[in-house]
C-alpha cells in the first residue's frame, strides 16, 4: 500500500496536540487548487519553498560574515536549516505539526537581503518615505508575489497558515518599533516555535562563528557571560584534553540543547497555566506560549549584548557591514536613476506603474552578496565614498 496524504492527515488527526494545526483543517490557498493525491498541505508548501530560486539564493547571502571570508562561517542558507531542525525538534516534542513548522522555518528568511541586516538597514533607510523594508515582510513578498514560475497565480500559493506564520516571524533581534507590542497577535503554536528556534540558532551559532574567528576570545566569554560559564563547568566536569575548538563545540552543543529543552519545558508550563488546551485557545491567548522562562531570557539577552558589543561592533564585521551597506546604497540609486537597466521583467512592473523604488528594492533584495558585488563592479566602476 501506498501512504497518501489521507492516510498523513489520519495520522495527524490521530497523533498531533489539541492544539496543534492540522492539514486537512487548513483555511486553504488564495487561489484554489485540487489537493494533492500523495501530499499534506504543508508537506506541498515545504517543497514549494525548497524548489524556488529565494530559497537557492539563501546559499550566498551572509549571515555575520561575508562568504568570502571563510567557507565554514555560517551563510543565511546553513542558517535556515539550523532552525528548521531545531523548530522541527522543538515541534515534534510539543505535539505540533511538524510539516507546517518545517515550512515555515524553510521560508522565513527568503526575504532576507544580502549582506545580512545591514543591507536590510540600508533598503530601509532609502525607502523609509514608502513603508520602509523589513525583511519579515519581504519574506512574504517573495512567496506572495515576486516568485513567479505558475501560470495561473502570482508567488508560490501558499498556505493561509504557512503565510500567517511568516507574517508574524518576529524576534527580539527585529526590534521594529513600527510593530507595536499591542499589534502583535500570537500566531499558531508552530510559528512559535520556529520564532524561539530562530532566536537559539542565531544566537548559538554567532558565538560559535565569532570564537572560531578569532573574534571573540572563550576566556572573555567566561568572564563576562554566565551561561557560557555554566557550560564551561559542564564541560569540564564530564570530559578532559579537549583542544579549544572541542572546547567551543561542547560549550555551544550545551548551550543550544539547554535553550531547547528549557524552552519546551517552559512553553508547557506557560501552555497548562493560560488553559491552552485546543487551537482555538492558541488564538485567544492574549500572550505568547512559546518562550524562554524570564531568568533564561535574562541570561540570553546578556550574551546578546556581549556579541553585540564585541562581536557585531568588532572593526572586522563592521568593515564588511559599511562596506556591505555602501554596495548596496550605490547599486539602488544607480538602478533608480536609470530604470530601463532593469531585467525586462522588473522593467515592465515600472512601466505598468509600480513604484520604481520599491521594483529596485525588491530586486536587490533577492540579490546574492557575490551578485550584488559583481554587478556593482560592472555598473560602478569608481570608489566613492
Ligand atoms: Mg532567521
Amino acid at each position: 500500500m501506498l501512504y497518501d496524504r489521507r492516510y498523513f492527515e489520519d495520522q495527524e488527526q490521530q497523533f498531533l496536540a489539541p492544539y496543534a494545526i492540522r492539514s486537512r483543517g487548513s483555511r486553504g490557498r488564495r487561489y484554489p487548487e485540487a489537493l494533492d493525491p500523495f501530499r499534506t498541505a504543508f508537506q506541498r508548501d515545504r517543497d514549494r519553498i525548497v524548489h524556488s530560486k529565494a530559497f537557492r539564493r539563501l546559499k550566498h547571502k551572509t549571515q555575520v560574515f561575508v562568504i568570502f571570508e571563510g567557507d565554514h562561517f555560517r551563510t543565511r542558507l546553513t542558517h535556515t536549516l539550523e532552525v528548521t531542525q531545531i523548530a522541527r525538534h522543538m515541534g515534534r516534542m510539543m505535539g505540533l505539526n511538524e510539516d507546517l513548522v518545517e515550512t515555515i522555518a524553510l521560508a522565513h528568511d527568503l526575504g532576507h537581503t544580502p549582506f545580512g541586516h545591514a543591507g536590510e538597514d540600508m533598503l530601509d533607510e532609502l525607502l523609509h518615505d514608502i513603508g520602509g523594508f523589513e525583511h519579515n515582510e519581504q519574506s512574504k513578498r517573495v512567496v506572495e508575489l515576486l516568485e513567479n514560475k505558475y501560470p495561473h497565480f502570482p508567488g508560490l500559493n501558499l498556505s493561509i497558515e504557512v503565510l500567517e506564520g511568516l507574517m508574524k516571524h518576529h524576534t527580539p533581534f527585529d526590534h521594529d518599533e513600527r510593530i507595536a507590542a499591542e499589534e502583535i497577535v500570537f500566531p499558531s503554536l508552530e510559528a512559535q516555535v520556529v520564532n524561539l528556534a530562530d532566536q537559539l540558532a542565531y544566537v548559538s551559532h554567532d558565538l560559535d562563528d565569532g570564537i572560531a574567528s578569532g573574534i571573540l576570545n572563550m576566556d572573555d566569554l567566561v568572564t563576562h557571560v554566565d551561561l557560557w560559564r555554566e557550560a564551561q563547568l559542564v564541560t569540564e566536569r564530564f570530559t578532559t584534553n579537549l583542544n579549544p575548538a572541542q572546547t567551543r563545540f561542547s560549550n555551544v552543543r550545551y548551550l543550544i540543547n539547554k535553550m531547547v529543552n528549557e524552552g519546551v519545558q517552559f512553553s508547557e508550563r506557560t501552555r497548562i497555566n493560560r488553559g491552552v488546551e485546543v487551537l482555538e485557545d492558541v488564538f485567544a491567548c492574549p500572550d505568547r506560549i512559546v518562550s524562554f522562562s524570564p531568568e533564561l531570557e535574562a541570561r540570553i539577552a546578556r550574551l546578546q549584548s556581549f556579541l553585540n558589543e564585541r562581536f557585531y561592533q568588532d572593526y572586522r564585521v563592521l568593515k564588511m557591514t559599511i562596506n556591505g551597506k555602501r554596495l548596496i546604497r550605490e547599486l539602488y540609486n544607480a538602478f533608480v536613476n536609470n530604470v530601463e537597466m532593469l531585467p525586462s521583467q522588473e522593467y515592465e512592473k515600472v512601466l505598468l506603474g509600480d513604484e520604481p523604488r520599491r521594483i529596485v528594492a525588491d530586486y536587490i533584495a533577492l540579490m546574492t552578496d557575490n551578485y550584488v558585488t559583481s554587478e556593482h563592479g560592472r555598473l560602478i566602476p569608481t570608489q566613492s565614498f
